[in-house]
């Protein structure tokens, strides 16, 4: 058994990452610096996460929440969301994220979906709750983080009601079976689906943060992942603190100035970010970096999209530090193939199996390829973080498993030393700045637009993102494309979808190419704005 587990009985992530730390002596050290985008800084000892997550526990029990109820939290990133994340795992409430920038109908689909009856939020934002209110039947508690008083019967105030609980709770036993964190992942066709996590899936977050992040008591980890996103959750809460690793969490965005600063000031050892953020440090004038001293940062580690060789070589030459690129996914739970510490990189690919991970590269008809050759990039089912099922759909879980393995959804070659290197999508999902975008969410989001009688929506390539979302619409005959449509159009997918799956392009077509079933061929539309060979169209519509 993993040495995160010191009671068979008790494998919940909240009790493991704040009481147990106390009960291993450090109730004292420092589990969180906060800092602010205005750079205000505060300390929070393990003790105080102990505290603050507990009080939580006992504001959720005390509203009537109970076990197995959804939850989720639509913050940016700040101590209050730690602090409520730990107490609802402590509840062993269903624990889920949302992105700040979601927009209406991404919010919708998500609480819709999973009945969640909770939300923790801020005020800006309860205008875009509001909105949608009336189609969540099943939400009874919104709690407020900016507000000193409760705004209605079932609109709290977050301090308020903290104020009123006790820091006293007993985290009861609970299986590793028991649900968990909820992501919601974006498909090519459909719904965001709901990736539900349990409580077993924090032996192998602690496994990798210790063995492939290469984390140890004595570091300063920042890991600059939102927790909407899984690598906020696995790594910038679980991994870490289920080990007593003090994190720096940074509420500001991009700067590369201030990154540089927030590496010194902090000593920090071990940085988690991914490749757009690093492709923009690359573009910075290189003298920024050499007045800032990174002594203590031992390396950076990587992950969310491809990383490029060229992105390592300015690491080592500009930096004097090596970039580990790490591969996972939502439903993985945590990583699964890495670069590491004591493995000898090759650029480009995405590393090695990790430990108890076995992976596979399988062609169409579920037999292994030869090393050197593309197919679909599986793992041997039941690792330890492995997602329970997605929400309400059963079918499409089990869609994704065959013959034992997990189909990923991402193509890759082995070569004929083990290590794996990333070919792309089997599917038409758009990965942009790590952030996966369906494009049918943002189809049914242009469709609502009055002007618009069809879209199509691809990746293309973008030298810093990685990928970009390219929308071809097709208007109805009365109207005309004009700057002010695409503006609009733009304003529209940002506020119903979210600002990162906002069309960078946006292109008028007379017609979009759709298949004899009406589904539209987006590889016809990405062949044309690639200017490349258009392949079989003997299915298209005539
Ligand atoms: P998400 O579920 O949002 O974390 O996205 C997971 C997807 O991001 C994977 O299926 C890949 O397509 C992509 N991805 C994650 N890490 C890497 C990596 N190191 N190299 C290439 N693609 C990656």
């Amino acid at each position: 058994m993993n040495d995160v587990i010191v009671n068979k009985s008790q494998y919940n992530i909240g009790h493991i990452c704040t009481t147990q730390q106390l009960e291993n002596g450090l109730a004292d050290k420092v589990a969180m610096r906060w800092i602010s985008a205005n750079d205000d800084r505060k300390d929070y000892t393990f003790a105080d996460l102990d505290n603050e997550s507990n009080r939580f526990a006992n504001v959720l029990q005390k509203l009537g929440a109970d076990a197995g109820d959804v939850f989720f939290t639509f913050l940016p990133k700040m101590p209050e969301q730690f602090f409520s994340i730990l107490g609802m795992l402590k509840m062993k409430l269903i624990t889920g994220t949302l992105f700040a920038n979601f927009g209406d109908d991404a919010l919708l689909d998500r609480l819709g979906d999973s009945k969640a009856k909770g939300i923790i939020t801020k005020k800006s934002f309860l205008k875009k709750i509001n909105r949608i209110r009336d189609q969540l039947p099943a939400l009874r508690w919104i709690i407020i983080v900016d507000g000193d008083d409760h705004i209605e019967d079932d609109i709290f105030s977050y301090s308020r009601l903290m104020s009123e609980a006790s820091a006293y709770f007993i985290t009861s036993p609970t299986s590793p079976d028991t649900p968990s964190v909820l992501h919601y992942t974006s498909g090519s066709t459909g719904k965001p689906k709901g990736v539900l996590h349990c409580h077993n899936s924090i032996l192998h977050q602690h496994a990798t943060t210790k063995n492939v992040l290469g984390l140890n008591i004595y570091d300063v980890f920042w890991c600059t992942a939102d927790q909407g996103w899984v690598t906020g959750t696995s790594y910038g809460i679980i991994g870490p603190w289920c080990q007593g690793v003090t994190q720096v969490h940074y509420g500001g965005g991009y700067d590369a100035e201030a990154w540089f600063r927030l590496l010194q000031d902090e000593k920090v050892t071990v940085w988690y970010t991914a490749p757009t953020a690093l492709r923009m440090l690359l573009r910075e004038d290189a003298t920024l970096f050499s007045s800032f001293d990174l002594s203590s940062l031992r390396h950076i580690c990587s992950v969310g999209e491809p990383l490029n060789p060229e992105v390592i070589t300015w690491a080592r030459r500009t930096l004097g530090k090596e970039i580990y690129d790490t591969w996972f996914q939502t439903e993985t739970g945590g990583i699964m193939i890495a670069n590491r510490p004591g493995l000898t990189i090759r650029p480009g690919s995405m590393g090695k199996p990790v430990e108890g991970i076995e992976p596979a590269i399988l062609a169409d008809d579920g037999a292994m390829v030869a090393d050197g050759e593309q197919g679909d990039l599986c793992v041997k089912a039941g690792w330890p973080s492995m997602f329970i099922t997605f929400i309400n759909n059963e079918q499409a879980y089990n869609s994704k498993f065959r013959d034992g393995w997990y189909y990923t959804g991402d193509t890759a070659i082995r070569d004929a030393d083990g290590y794996y290197w990333f070919m792309g999508r089997s599917d038409d999902i758009i990965n942009t700045g790590g952030h996966l975008v369906s494009p049918f969410e943002v189809e049914s989001a242009l469709l609502e637009i009055e002007e618009i009688a069809e879209s199509g929506v691809i990746a293309a390539p973008h030298e810093i993102l990685f990928e970009k979302v390219v929308a071809f619409v097709c208007l109805h005959q009365q109207f005309e494309f004009t700057k002010e449509l695409e503006l609009k159009i733009r304003l529209y997918v940002s506020n119903k979808v979210s600002s990162i799956a906002t069309p960078q392009e946006i292109i008028p077509i007379a017609a979009i190419p759709k298949n004899k079933s009406g589904k539209i061929m987006r590889r016809i539309l990405k062949a044309q704005y690639l200017g490349t060979e258009i392949g079989d169209i003997s299915t298209l519509e005539i």
